[in-house]
């Protein structure tokens, strides 16, 4: 059967022909000493009729492993064989990633946060950039958003199924959890720990699942490098193909780190004691409820603290202080990032 006639996509100054890829600056915002900051776009716009996935990569500046996956998946893309439009932001927050930072150095504010919809059109550097991803966002049919963990840590993938607007917006993210090949693991409703990681029903994918747009927060490792970009990659060609974007014939691959069962957030560990963090189980390996995860001890090496499991499940990632920058904790800090096997 004959495609319809497609129309070219465009968005600002970037307009693509069916069956190209161009690349261009999204829009930006004028800086108070002169120049200005310009959100870098990739469009891939399919020869086919389909529907339209929009990949965000460094929301966070310190996570840049995400701009390397899309940057892969962009060069291996073919536009010609996609159903659809692939729109990439494979860097959403250059001040942030230009500074090496998490949040931007200039507001502080953090991109990961409700600024894409709904953004208050003040003064902020960051507001203003959200704003023009966001008129992005608001083409999307399905969103994905890559983030990144520092080491030790495992790829897996966030899925915020309480934010879902309906059942149909629920099960296609489950779906594509299914798809992406890393373990999904339902952020709803942690028991243990509720109120850290902030309101995340405000993060940028949450938000898309409630206003019915399927969603996926992939965290690949290695966050500071490029290490995990091929890793990153064949999670989205797994997702285009999940979705009938791309019927090149090629199976969707798990990820070998893939665990299998069903898991949800269950929240992060902490540690009473100040000290070192000594890890007692590998990340990203399945342990039962009471194995022992992380000895905490002081300087001469006397065992202050055991953080053991509280039910069966894994860890993707044992922070430390500072967000996994040093092993040193401090008392009352976070060290592991928990999924709790749910069957
Ligand atoms: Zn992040």
């Amino acid at each position: 059967m004959a495609d319809e006639v497609r129309e070219a996509f465009q968005q600002g100054d970037i307009r693509a022909e069916p069956g190209t890829m161009v690349r261009g600056m999204l829009g930006g915002a004028n800086m108070p000493t002169g120049e200005r900051v310009e959100i870098p776009c990739i469009v891939a716009h399919g020869a086919h009729a389909g529907p339209t996935l929009v990949v965000t990569a460094v929301t966070h500046g310190n996570e840049i492993v995400g701009a390397g996956a899309a940057i892969q998946f962009s060069r291996d893309l073919d536009p010609r064989a996609l159903h659809g439009t692939v729109v990439i932001v494979p860097i959403a927050n250059p001040p942030a990633a230009a500074a090496g930072a998490y949040v931007s150095p200039f507001d502080g504010i953090n991109m990961s946060g409700p600024i894409y919809w709904d953004a208050p059109h003040g003064a902020s550097l960051s507001h203003q950039l959200g704003a023009v991803i966001g008129q992005v966002l608001e083409r999307a049919d399905y969103y994905v958003d890559l983030h990144g963990n520092f080491q030790p840590c495992v790829p897996m993938t966030m899925m915020f199924l309480e934010s879902s607007r309906d059942e149909a917006t629920r099960a296609a993210t489950i779906a594509m959890g299914e798809a992406v090949g890393v373990t999904p693991v339902d952020m709803s409703a942690p028991p243990a720990h509720p109120a850290w990681l902030g309101p995340m029903d405000s993060f940028p994918t949450p938000t898309a699942l409630s206003r019915g747009i399927p969603a996926l927060m992939v965290e690949l490792h290695g966050a500071p490098t490029l290490m995990d970009a091929d890793r990153g990659s064949r999670c989205l060609f797994n997702i285009l193909r999940s979705l009938g974007m791309l019927d090149d014939g090629e199976a969707i691959r798990p990820d070998a780190t893939r665990l299998p069962g069903r898991y949800g957030y269950y929240g992060a560990l902490e540690t009473k004691a100040a000290g070192l963090m000594w890890i007692r189980h590998p990340v990203g390996e399945p342990f039962e409820a009471g194995a022992l995860l992380l000895e905490i001890t002081d300087p001469f090496g006397e065992v202050l603290e055991e953080i053991r499991a509280p039910v069966a499940g894994f860890c993707w990632a044992y922070f430390g202080s500072h967000h996994g920058s040093s092993h040193i904790v401090f008392s009352g800090g976070t060290v592991a990032l928990m999924a709790q096997r749910l069957d």
